[in-house]
């Protein structure tokens, strides 16, 4: 078992794929873009699965690739389908703006994989557009009836709530999961990356969408942490989906922080808000051999943070964007 210097059990690894990105979401990355990394720098896929598969041997149980938006980039299906089958490997899935998902559903389910996480901040065409910054949502629709007629379960859909921008859509959202079986899960905005317009204004609590959304009828805990990760996890009367709060601001969860984060060029994050960070890739290409990999990877889990305080005033943004990270 894999644990870190505070006897937290760490399985979980997400994975980002690629700096890229096919939008320019407001809370993620400036218009322009952000500085990307250089081709060269970027892991290649068997060097992604070498890394993989040495925290497998150490203890990571669950996989998610993320990004930048993981689809553009050309071969993910074939990565995929490589991560579920490393031996120990308990759950393979994937966080996507679901813009390409219409096209990569079937294969990506062919490949093995079954859960899967759209990213979705606003029911109407014109706004998501905006929030986006071009974004089609049509696609996006598209893309999640297809995820479903392929049989990925749950199907999770993420909204990072923002004052002013879409709070008056979460009460939208929330009804969704009466007659719909997806997760709908409620995120709040984050101060990450140093230019994603991060305001305390726009800041809404999860206690506040709680209170906006209780209109709907009451909500009903399910406890399901070992799958849900940090999102705490509601259900309305006879509700076909489910609904989730993720709070890193007004409840973060770092005592029970199970996760560490592989960046596109190679460097491992033990936590989202820290910029400390090991870099994997001189000893991916240098010749080390798994040994000395997996003795670099457990080293980086011992210096993992106790954890951060975001709603301390004087928290400091980590330089990341979010889509270098991979959320
Ligand atoms: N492109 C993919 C997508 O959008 O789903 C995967 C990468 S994206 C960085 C992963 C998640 O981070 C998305 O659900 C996105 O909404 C979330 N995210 C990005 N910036 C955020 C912020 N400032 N606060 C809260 N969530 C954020
Ligand atoms: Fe791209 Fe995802 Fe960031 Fe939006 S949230 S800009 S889709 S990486």
């Amino acid at each position: 078992m894999l644990t870190d210097s505070y006897h937290r059990r760490i399985n979980y690894l997400r994975i980002s794929v690629t700096d890229r990105c096919n939008l320019r979401c407001v809370y993620c990355m400036p218009s322009e873009g952000i500085r990307l990394l250089e081709h060269a720098d970027i892991l290649s896929f068997e060097e992604i699965v070498r890394v993989a598969a040495a925290a497998v041997r150490l203890g990571i149980r669950r996989i998610r690739i993320t990004g930048g938006e993981p689809l553009v980039r050309k071969g993910v299906v074939s990565l995929a389908g490589n991560l579920v089958q490393l031996p120990g490997v308990e759950d393979v899935s994937l966080t996507t703006n679901g813009l390409l998902l219409a096209d990569y559903a079937a294969p990506l389910r062919a490949a093995g994989m079954r859960r899967i996480n759209i990213s979705l901040d606003s029911l109407d065409a014109e706004k998501y557009r905006r929030i986006t910054r071009g974004g089609d949502i049509q696609r996006v629709l598209e893309g999640i009836s297809e995820a479903r007629r392929q049989g990925f379960a749950p199907i999770k859909i993420n909204v990072v709530a923002m004052r002013g921008v879409n709070d008056d859509e979460l009460v939208a959202f929330a009804r969704l999961t009466v007659e719909r079986p997806v997760d709908i899960r409620f995120i709040e905005f984050m101060p990450v990356g140093t230019s994603t317009g991060w305001e305390r204004d726009r800041f809404i609590a999860s206690s506040e969408i709680r209170d906006m959304i209780s209109r709907i009828g009451a909500l009903h805990p399910v406890d399901d942490r070992a799958v849900s990760g940090p999102a705490e996890m509601y259900r309305f009367d006879g509700a076909a989906g489910r609904l989730g709060f993720i709070s890193p601001l007004s409840n973060h969860f770092c005592d029970t922080c199970n996760r560490m984060r592989l960046t596109a060029d190679g460097k491992l994050r033990t936590c989202l808000f820290s910029d400390h960070e090991t870099d994997l890739k001189p000893h991916v290409r240098g010749g080390s051999g798994d040994g000395a990999l997996e003795q670099v990877i457990a080293e980086a889990i011992r210096t993992k943070p106790k954890g951060h305080d975001l709603s301390e005033p004087t928290f400091e943004t980590c330089r990341r964007a979010m889509s270098a990270i991979g959320g």
